[in-house]
């Protein structure tokens, strides 16, 4: 994948894995343990409401048993049972005390459980009734009446919840008999409950749904008292039950509870997730530029001066940029290593270069160097309006001298002769080159003819004058040479291969009549 390629590419998608690998680890601690937690903090709070509700019901009734309890005990209703105080109806259980109490319904029993009084608030007319039978005026209260009859405990004095006919909060009190501890009758308040009790009303959560169920449809007496269930995302329903006054019923009471702890928990989870993940993209992008400055781009300055030093090769180019070189680290490291390698290379191609146009014998130019430099020297010459000469050079009977002395001395020979000939051309601008076994060639910018006829018979009587014995020579004592010239002027201008042919044909020439002699090319 050429994406990949790029260390840049790499390094994104490796912060990228991370980033990924970190945010589904995030998910994974919301899912696994947040939202568990978050859940079973709900429910305990969900309990603790619970209780809460229990104890206002609670509060409820006491407040209704300590209000029958009083009018139980008190003398005026005992006195009233016992037929002392006829007219205790009309002056104590009147609406006024209704009201304050908050009670309903005031049903007083004699000893065998029949009715001696019922009072209260007609729930659909609101008016306020007072009978000594639920008959008439008081027919409204007659259910009630015989509920209640049916349900009267024999000593039990806590409030209890009644479902029929209506949905009521019911305490019975036994009224003490003046002669003895048995009891004259019972005194029954009841206070009537709306389908949807709102048991505090300053908050709404706390209403109510009131509903009767069989106590067989309950798991029997293990039923749970409260219940929690998750109804939705954003509400829980909670269910309370209770025994009620009604054999074989109890009361179930419902609310439902918002989520809201559950919703603020996974929220703020969420933004902080959020903010991590901007973060952690901050983090990227800061990664990346530091990544980008301190790796990328002395990476992609090293490669682009490779690229350009491979591009021309054999030129020298500047060095690596000076910051990179002068960096302490190991980029520093790699670029002063780049450099000093670029510097030993450049050094041995020079060198190498030198070598290719030396000849290795004698150290003096070769037959390449005469090729490559020749044309120059000609066209530049020629450009002054000045002429060159080339000498060629020959040793005399040379292969007698090697089959006689041995092939090393007669390399010692030529490097005399070199010797020799670098004495004589000691001119920068001279080319004094061996161009084969034993021949020499010279070039001799600005040399005429006569100049250069001069100093070839120099060269020979030079080269004779080094007295190198040369005992198989048939024509002279010591090693001698011969030379032929050639020139090109200005006005008859040679090519270089034209002017090493026409000189290497005059040696041919007086070679062919006699040694140690100079000739020279017919001009042409
Ligand atoms: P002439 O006077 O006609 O030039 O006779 P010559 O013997 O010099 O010419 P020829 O071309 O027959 O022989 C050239 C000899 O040069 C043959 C070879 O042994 C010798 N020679 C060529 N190159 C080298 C070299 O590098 N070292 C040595 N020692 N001898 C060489
Ligand atoms: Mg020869
Ligand atoms: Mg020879």
């Amino acid at each position: 994948m050429p994406y990949l390629n790029s260390l840049r590419n790499r390094f994104i998608i490796t912060l990228s894995i991370m980033l990924v690998l970190v945010m589904s680890i995030l998910v994974f601690i919301l899912h696994q343990l947040m939202i568990p937690n978050l859940i079973s903090e709900e429910r305990q709070s969900a309990h603790v409401y619970a209780n809460a509700l229990q104890m206002s019901i609670d509060h409820h009734a006491r407040t209704l048993s300590d209000m029958a309890h009083e009018w139980a005990s008190w003398a005026s209703t005992r006195d009233f049972m016992e037929n002392h105080l006829p007219d205790f109806p009309q002056t104590h259980i009147t609406s006024a005390v209704f009201d304050e109490h908050g009670a309903d319904l005031m049903l007083i029993t004699n000893a065998h459980d029949g009715v001696t009084w019922v009072a209260g608030r007609n729930p659909v007319t609101g008016a306020f009734t007072s009978c000594a039978t639920p008959t008439g005026e008081c027919q409204w209260a007659l259910d009630q009446v015989r509920q209640i009859q049916r349900q009267l405990p024999e000593t039990d004095t806590t409030a209890r919840m009644g479902v029929s006919p209506a949905f009521g909060l019911l305490s019975t009190w036994p009224i003490a008999h003046r002669a003895s501890t048995l009891s004259s009758g019972k005194l029954t308040l009841v206070r009537f409950l709306p389908g949807q009790w709102q048991l505090d009303p300053a908050d709404t959560a706390s209403t109510l749904t009131l509903s009767a169920v069989r106590q067989d449809m309950t798991a029997g007496n293990n039923a749970p008292v409260v219940a929690i269930d998750s109804i939705s995302d954003d509400s829980l329903r909670l269910t309370l039950l209770r025994d009620s006054a009604t054999p074989g019923y109890q009361v179930m009471m419902t609310t439902r509870l918002d989520r809201d702890g559950l919703r603020d928990g996974i929220q703020r989870f969420n933004l902080t997730m959020l903010g991590a993940l901007a973060l952690l993209l901050v983090l990227m992008v800061i990664m990346l530029w530091v990544f980008r400055a301190m790796v990328l781009r002395p990476i992609t300055e090293l490669s682009r001066y490779a690229s350009a030093l491979r591009q021309s090769p054999g030129e020298h180019l500047d060095a690596p940029p000076p910051w990179l070189q002068a960096r302490g680290d190991e980029l520093g490291i790699m670029a002063r290593e780049f450099q000093t390698l670029i510097q030993e290379l450049n050094e041995r191609n020079a060198h190498l270069k030198a070598l290719t146009n030396r000849d290795a014998l004698t150290g003096l130019g070769n037959r390449r160097l005469l090729d490559r430099q020749l044309p120059r020297i000609l066209s530049l010459t020629h450009r002054l309006e000045r002429p060159v000469a080339l000498i060629m050079i020959d040793v005399d009977h040379f292969k007698l001298y090697n089959d006689f002395y041995g092939h090393p001395e007669g390399d010692q020979c030529l490097k005399t002769i070199a010797e020799t000939l670098g004495d004589i051309f000691q001119r920068e601008s001279d080319l004094v080159a061996r161009i084969g076994g034993e021949e020499f060639v010279i070039v001799l910018p600005d040399f005429d003819l006569d100049r250069a006829m001069d100093i070839a018979r120099g060269v020979c009587t030079a080269m004779e004058a080094q007295c190198l014995p040369h005992e198989p020579s048939p024509t002279h004592r010591y090693v001698t040479i011969s030379a032929g010239v050639a020139i090109s002027s200005p006005e008859h201008p040679l090519s270089g291969e034209a002017l090493i042919k026409q000189a290497d044909e005059a040696l041919y020439q007086i070679k062919k009549s006699s040694r140690n002699a100079v000739g020279c090319a017919a001009p042409s």
